[in-house]
């Protein structure tokens, strides 16, 4: 199958988005709010086969919602549960964001972004796209472009779902072809409310998931049957350089396990960062990982890479690619991987 092609069903308005299915599957049962974390889990699990069974059959008319609580209720309250105890991505902090505690990213229970607009600067199949950047972020990249929101967890607005929806309700209607999300894994329990209020006003746009794909386990089963286009960086080949330079442990066992979770939930536009230096450590066993695994997906080899943040601490990267490294990045994509 091409690359895409259900999102561009949905973009195009001949197919629901995904969250329209999740918010029309409603739970037999309803849930009360003493129920224990593991019996949503299965009133969560039990919706998902429903929620199978529909995708294979989608129909427009499907994006009626019905009245009762519906699958996408039940994973905003499982999302809610998550927060008391945060584990929204691996870094597994276990803090009570609702009670004020700081995990990692130090961001509170309350999302903020730090601005919104239609972007032209994504991938073609994308633009134009209704862009929300969300601040702070689970990764600490030393040579990161958006370091004054990524770092910043208090900067921007606090999001309001309400206010937010309707912001996108406008940049729908001004062309937009999707709902780009970027830095979404903190804010998982405020990206789905946007969604459950977008369902009730009947909006069908493609979710973009536009994140470093370091969630957890539980985070990939909530997204699951949410997001239409996993817009995800693959951009390490191994644990040290993804410590090195953002911190983040297991980097491969997490990426590589989200990454198989979305090509079976989904579709995938995998961005790969050339950093110079890494051709040879990172782009290409990323390269030949996604062929061996997830080979029929769109892949994109940027090469945009400058020096930003704190890269001048790190002379190995405190400079741009070389034209070398440019042909070699090209030429080991070329080999197998779809660009
Ligand atoms: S989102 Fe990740 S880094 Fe932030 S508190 Fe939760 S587990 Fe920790």
């Amino acid at each position: 199958m091409t690359p895409l092609t259900n999102y561009h069903s949905v973009s195009s308005g001949t197919a629901p988005a995904r969250f329209l299915t999740t918010s029309s599957i409603l739970i037999p049962a309803d849930f009360d709010s003493d129920a224990s974390l593991a019996d949503l889990w299965s009133l969560h699990d039990d919706a998902m086969a429903t929620f199978d069974r529909s995708e294979r059959t989608k129909e427009l008319e499907r994006t009626k919602e019905p009245e009762g609580t519906t699958l996408l209720d039940l994973k905003i309250k499982i999302a809610d549960r998550m927060l008391e105890n945060c584990h929204f991505c691996d870094r597994r902090c276990g803090v009570n964001r609702r009670k004020g505690e700081l995990g990692y990213c130090r961001i509170g229970a309350v999302s903020r972004y730090a601005s919104e607009f239609l972007h032209y600067g994504e991938e073609p199949e994308l633009v134009p796209s209704h862009t929300i950047f969300l601040s702070g972020c689970t990764f600490s990249c030393v040579y990161c472009q958006n370091w004054e929101i990524s770092t910043n967890p208090d900067l921007g607005v606090p999001v309001l779902p309400e206010d937010l929806a309707r912001i996108a309700v406008v940049n729908h209607s001004l062309g937009a072809r999707n709902l780009n999300f970027v830095t979404p894994t903190p804010h998982l329990h405020s990206v789905l409310r946007i969604l459950r209020i977008l369902a009730r006003m009947g909006v069908n746009t493609p979710i973009v998931w536009n994140s470093n794909m370091y969630h957890s386990e539980e985070a990939a089963k909530l997204l699951s049957g949410v997001v239409d286009v996993y817009l995800g960086d693959f951009k390490y080949g191994n644990d040290e350089c993804a410590k090195r330079y953002s911190d983040a442990d297991h980097y491969m066992a997490t990426v590589t396990r989200n990454f198989l979770c979305a090509y079976d939930d989904s579709e995938i536009l995998l961005r790969q960062l050339v950093l110079p230096g890494h051709v040879e450590c990172c782009t290409a066993p990323i390269i030949e990982w996604v062929r061996g695994h997830i080979p029929d997906i769109r892949f994109h080899l940027m090469f945009q890479y400058r020096p930003a943040h704190l890269a001048h601490r790190y002379p190995e990267i405190n400079r741009t690619l070389s034209e070398g490294e440019r042909e070699l990045a090209t030429r080991l994509a070329g080999e197998g991987v779809r660009r």
